[in-house]
């Protein structure tokens, strides 16, 4: 599809239909394909060919719509996954493995920072979180001749922290490794990372991309513009012949499309974690409308934000919109159209008035889920994190204060009289 913006791509980029064919993207539920002779199996098997055998592998219906998501992000191609755990998981295993060593940043998802810092510990790949506001200096320290590759978030879930994009690309190109991020909070429609110089994109579907709470999904995006050749040597599961496939060697055979490749071949073969077929149409009818709903996602948000920003009840709030706010330079830098419908902010009061805060909010529900049509808040003091003391937050990194408030696609004037009558209830 030639230049087209990104609205079009929403609808238009993934399926294309030929004559007589569904117009709408049909969900291909079937665990395997049919073939005329044993050779033509063959070939598949040997990835001389391309085409569909099992489902775990690949699957037309999840093909098409990471054909979508590639396009969104500007990407060579994409796979989706079962889960964003698994996108990344799969991300970085498909370059990292036991003795390997990476760099991620310290404010990420808290599953992701478990997986990280528990899982991939326990498989012997170490890792070293770094502060993302570290001079550059202190992040040069922190790379190892075995550094595989430096992972951030776009925007971090819950801080909504903006990435220096630019800055960490740089960095981890000078020493030879890519730079992945996680753009699940902003989507391609608020940022596209490939353009500030990351190299592979990871998404949790099941948010924004989603959008309706329907679906649990992942998707890997490849720039295609990292060269792993140029730097074969750290990268033998890339560059050396894969003795499970006859010594195919990925970059030799598929060029830029080589690192996804790789996880569909052997990581999908080995470790599942497909998306099913029916889960991959909910999420291409959720990509049709990602434009509109993330625009009014932003918009509500900036309206919610600046009225909080302007309310004697709050002590403070967290949007990098706000032009208060510390990180609101790198938004205009790198989120222009808007950053994401998540804020956090504090009540001024104990946590038993912002018990009793959220008890008397009537539209705005208590979830653990962000970034859907839904408005939901949590005070992690009191949910996720309740069997802590104030002062172990701290130590944690919470503040024993902060909510984290997901604007959802409601109209954010009854959002506005929910939180105030809420906090009138409150104050009673
Ligand atoms: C939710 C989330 C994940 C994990 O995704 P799941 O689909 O829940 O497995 C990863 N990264 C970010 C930024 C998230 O918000």
């Amino acid at each position: 599809m030639g230049k087209v913006k990104i609205g079009t791509l929403c609808i238009q980029a993934g399926y294309k239909p030929k004559k007589g064919e569904p117009r709408q993207l049909p969900i291909i539920q079937s665990t395997t394909f049919k073939y005329d002779t044993s050779d033509q199996m063959g070939r598949l098997f040997d990835l001389e060919e391309d085409g569909y055998f099992y489902t775990r592998l690949q699957n037309p219906t999840n093909d098409c719509v990471a054909a979508k998501i590639a396009a969104l992000e500007g990407g060579e191609a994409a796979i989706l996954t079962s889960s964003g755990q698994a996108a990344n998981f799969f991300a970085c295993f498909n370059i990292c493995e036991a003795g390997d060593h990476l760099i991620s940043t310290a404010s990420i998802y808290g599953g992701t920072f478990n997986l990280f810092g528990t899982t991939f510990r326990k498989m012997g790949i170490d890792v070293t979180f770094i502060d993302q506001e570290a001079s550059d200096q202190e992040i040069e320290a922190a790379f190892r001749p075995n550094t595989k590759l430096v992972f951030g978030e776009v925007l971090s879930n819950p801080g909504v922290r903006v990435l220096d994009i630019e800055r960490f690309a740089k960095i981890a190109h000078s020493h030879r490794v890519p730079l992945i991020v996680d753009n699940t909070f902003p989507t391609p429609v608020n940022c596209r990372p490939f353009e500030w110089g990351a190299d592979i994109v990871t998404h949790s579907t099941t948010k924004y991309m989603d959008g309706h709470g329907v679906h649990i999904g992942g998707a890997i995006v490849d720039s295609g513009n990292f060269d792993w050749e140029a730097n074969a040597g750290k990268f033998p599961g890339l560059c050396t012949p894969d003795e499970s496939y006859h010594g195919l060697t990925y970059t030799k055979r598929f060029g830029k499309k080589a690192y996804i490749t790789k996880v569909t071949s052997q990581l999908m073969r080995d470790l599942g974690s497909a998306q099913s077929p029916q889960n991959a149409f909910y999420l291409n009818l959720g990509l049709e409308t990602l434009q509109i709903r993330v625009r009014r996602h932003n918009e509500s948000a900036r309206r919610i934000a600046e009225f909080l920003n302007g309310n004697a009840d709050i002590k403070w709030v967290r949007f990098p919109e706000l032009e208060n706010d510390p990180e609101h330079e790198r938004q205009l830098k790198y989120l222009p159209d808007g950053s994401c419908g998540v804020m956090s902010f504090a009540l001024n009061g104990d946590r038993a008035f912002a018990n009793r805060f959220m008890d008397s909010l009537r539209l705005v529900t208590i979830e653990t889920h962000v970034a859907d049509s839904h408005s939901c808040i949590l005070h992690p003091a009191s949910h996720t994190h309740r069997q802590m003391s104030d002062s172990q937050l701290r130590e944690a990194g919470v503040d024993p204060d902060l909510m984290r408030l997901s604007i959802g696609l409601e109209d954010p004037e009854d959002i506005i009289d929910d939180i105030t009558n809420a906090i009138a209830a409150a104050r009673r």
